[in-house]
């Protein structure tokens, strides 16, 4: 094993010349060696050997044990030994063997280059041994001669310094991959760049000490004009200041350099990266103090990384120009819903109280001034509108435009408690024309629980009907409101289920002739429960309405009024007639008369015993289709009834002209009759009116004989009321029915 000396032999001590040594620059640092040896002469004899010695450019450090014990602790404090010269027989015959072992395993150290040197020969150990335990060497004291000696030593260092490379270079391969990952979820140019300088200061085991500068989008600009956009250590403070401002002349000057010449530069003292940021980035200098020259493997990693840190760069610019496109108004340069949607999602990511809110303000103005005065008059005022915005709630405040005429503003609860509606509408001053037709809402972001997206939803769904109920104030958002709409959700689902299993009923309230007290006819009125607890029809119509259930529950309560006639009918009451409601949305389907024809046709029922109840309001809303569809029903055959007549004024003027035969006076007037004053009444105009129209009058909601004589005198054919019968069953209604005797 031994005689493996360096080529070269001797000639071991002709050295690479040194390294251009700018601005005398502190030389490399020294290199540790470690002998162990219980001979206190060969350690000497050693020391002697090796005082001039130098490798490359850095001087030795020789230590010195005596015991493998005390080696071992000494290794374990200096972990930067690069060679151990190992005596193998000390205080046993393995002693040295031992050592290895427990550097190798224990210290876990396999960098560490190893030769063994040994008085006695035949004390040689296994080959297989020096293989496993990665011992470069083996030699006998008697053959380490002076230059001898020294060339082993070159030899070794220049092994563990590739070794040490390989290491260095795969853990820096590491470092950069891992760097180049958390880069690549960096937009911010900013905060790329910071951490730009403190992965290149890991990287090259610095403290971060530098500055990265970007060149401004043009490629033909002055180099002044160059930013900081990333500093640290000394330099934190020049964040976003010009490159100018750098105080030290050297550095700013390297950096001048390196965007001038397109290059990097290396000093003894700190590193310039340039980055050529290619066609779509802007161009970029990176100064980074190391306070020493790099060696060779190190500037190997720094051209990997700067390959990554330049397309890094790339992206972050990419996603910043992206960021204009997608975050910000083309038209006025502001945020859009984009924009306002991000800052939304971070500022509800924040815990509670966060102390924020969201304003959105519409400007009805706009759509009308586009149309008639043109478009340009329309951005132009949305400009106006934009800055005056910005004016009343200026940053932190953010001013975002939504879409048309729609702005939001998010920012500090205490920042937004100025009233847009009244700010705008009164103008700035006298000369500025005032905003018209401002409509705002406010969202308290601490009340209010949901998605960001919603929060916005929120605030335009406020807007809208502060606008339909013509208020004049900012319409302010209620949790309450958000607890309501979430229970009629929930309520809306098992409605669904309901209807989907057949599990609405009917319940049937009489109408009696006011003359005799006879039974003329019936209502059909709808009835859910749920868990055994009966719901409101005032509750859950409304919702059926809103989710268009009222359709397939509506068709539900025609069929079942259907076989209850068929049950009368059986009953010996063939000619008392039901009437039921009917939503305007199922009024709307062209195909309801159809479906009624049908249904009607399959439980045999002639239609004049099945009298259609609509709402005056939806008679009136949709004038001209619903006329048509009411033609055709009364043509059918299908008595028409105007329900709760007399809440919608408007009406009494057309009443003449709609095919209906039947007025159902609203309970709410029932209720104003009192056997006095009633003179003037609405109720005592409707009956009139219905006389002249030769309609008939049914009057809702009779509950007391007071009422009920009143009517009667004033002409009032009909009534229905709790006076004579609450809403009941089907078998209830037919006691009722035998119980005075058969109709005729
Ligand atoms: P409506 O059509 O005006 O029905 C009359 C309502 O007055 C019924 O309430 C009835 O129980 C109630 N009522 C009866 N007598 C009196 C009384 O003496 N005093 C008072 N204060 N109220 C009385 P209900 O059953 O709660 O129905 C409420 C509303 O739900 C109905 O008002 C109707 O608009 C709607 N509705 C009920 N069933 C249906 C249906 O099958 N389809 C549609 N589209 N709407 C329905
Ligand atoms: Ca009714
Ligand atoms: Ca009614």
């Amino acid at each position: 094993m031994s005689g493996n000396a360096p080529p070269g032999g001797d000639r071991m001590f002709d050295f690479r010349p040194e390294p251009v040594d700018r601005e005398g620059a502190p030389s490399s640092a020294p290199l540790t060696v470690l002998s162990v040896d219980d001979d206190p002469a060969f350690q000497q004899s050693l020391r002697l050997a090796l005082s001039d010695f130098r490798f490359d450019d850095s001087p030795l450090r020789l230590l010195t044990a005596s015991s493998a014990a005390e080696a071992e602790e000494l290794l374990a404090r200096t972990p930067d030994v690069s060679a151990i010269l190992l005596d193998v027989v000390m205080e046993s015959d393995d002693a040295g063997l031992r050592l290895v072992r427990s550097v190798r395993e224990h210290l876990g150290n396999a960098e560490v280059r190893i030769v063994l040197v040994t008085g006695q020969p035949g004390m040689a150990p296994m080959k297989q041994t020096l293989q496993q335990l990665d011992i470069s060497d083996y030699w006998l004291k008697t053959d380490l001669y002076r230059e001898r000696l020294q060339g082993i030593v070159t030899g070794t260092l220049r092994t563990w310094r590739e070794i040490r490379a390989l290491g260095r270079a795969k853990r820096g391969l590491q470092q950069i991959v891992q760097a180049g990952r958390q880069l690549a979820g960096l937009h911010d140019l900013g905060e790329f760049s910071g951490h730009m300088l403190h992965e290149l200061a890991e990287l090259l085991e610095v403290p971060p000490d530098g500055v990265v500068c970007v060149r401004t989008e043009r490629r033909d600009a002055p180099l002044s004009s160059a930013r900081v956009v990333g500093a640290a250590g000394r330099f934190a403070g020049l964040r976003t200041r010009p490159l100018e401002d750098i105080d030290d002349p050297q550095i700013r000057g390297l950096l001048l350099e390196a965007l001038g010449t397109r290059a990097s530069i290396e000093t003894p003292t700190g590193q310039v990266l340039f980055f050529d940021g290619g066609e779509l980035a802007p161009q970029a200098a990176v100064y980074l103090a190391t306070r020493r020259l790099l060696d060779e493997e190190e500037r190997e990693l720094l051209r990997v990384f700067a390959t990554h840190a330049n397309a890094g760069l790339v992206n972050v610019d990419l996603a910043a120009r992206l960021d204009q496109v997608a975050y910000c108004d083309a038209l006025l340069g502001i945020p859009n819903g984009n924009a306002l949607q991000r800052e939304l999602e971070r500022m509800l990511a924040m815990p509670v109280p966060r102390g924020c809110g969201l304003l959105v303000v519409d400007l009805d103005q706009y759509i009308h001034s586009s149309l008639a005065l043109g478009p340009e008059q329309g951005d132009l005022l949305l400009e106006r509108m934009a800055g005056r915005l910005r004016q009343l709630y200026p940053p932190p405040c953010m001013v975002a435009r939504l879409h048309e005429g729609t702005f939001a503003v998010l920012g500090p609860s205490a920042s937004l408690v100025t009233d847009p509606v009244a700010e705008l509408e009164q103008g700035e001053d006298d000369h500025a024309l005032p905003f018209l037709g401002v409509d705002a809402a406010r969202v308290d972001l601490d009340a209010y629980r949901g998605a960001a997206s919603g929060a916005v939803a929120t605030g335009l769904l406020l807007l809208r009907r502060a606008r339909a109920g013509g208020h004049h104030e900012v319409a302010e958002y209620r949790a309450e409101g958000e607890a309501e709409n979430r229970a009629r959700f929930l309520e809306s689902r098992a409605l669904y289920r309901a209807v989907r299993e057949g599990r609405i009923h009917i319940a049937l309230q009489p109408q009696v002739c006011l003359e005799d007290g006879r039974i003329v006819g019936a209502e059909v009125l709808a009835r859910w429960s749920e868990g055994g607890v009966p719901v409101p029809p005032a509750r859950f119509i409304p919702i059926a309405e809103a989710s268009g259930l009222i359709v397939p529950l509506g068709r539900q309560v025609i069929e079942q009024a259907c076989q209850a006639l068929q049950a009368m009918e059986r009953a010996g009451f063939p000619d008392i007639p039901l009437s039921v409601n009917v939503s305007p949305l199922q009024l709307r389907r062209r195909e309801f008369d159809e479906e009624l024809v049908e249904l009607v046709a399959r439980y045999r029922i002639e239609p004049r015993r099945l009298e259609l109840e609509i709402t005056e309001g939806a008679v009136m809303s949709d004038y001209q289709a619903g006329r048509e569809m009411l033609a055709r029903l009364r043509r059918l055959g299908f008595p028409l009834a105007v329900d709760d007549f007399g809440t919608g004024y408007s009406s009494l003027r057309y009443v003449h002209s709609l095919p209906v035969s039947r007025l159902k006076l609203d309970r709410h007037f029932t209720a104003e009759i009192d056997e006095e004053g009633a003179g003037n009444s609405v109720a005592d105009m409707i009956i009139a009116l219905g006389r002249r129209l030769g309609l008939d009058v049914v009057a809702e909601g009779v509950e007391t004989q007071a009422q009920a004589r009143w009517l009667q005198r004033h002409g009032c054919p009909c009534a229905q009321g709790y006076l004579y019968a609450w809403p009941e069953p089907l078998d209830a209604f037919l006691l009722r029915l035998r119980g005075q005797g058969r109709s005729g």
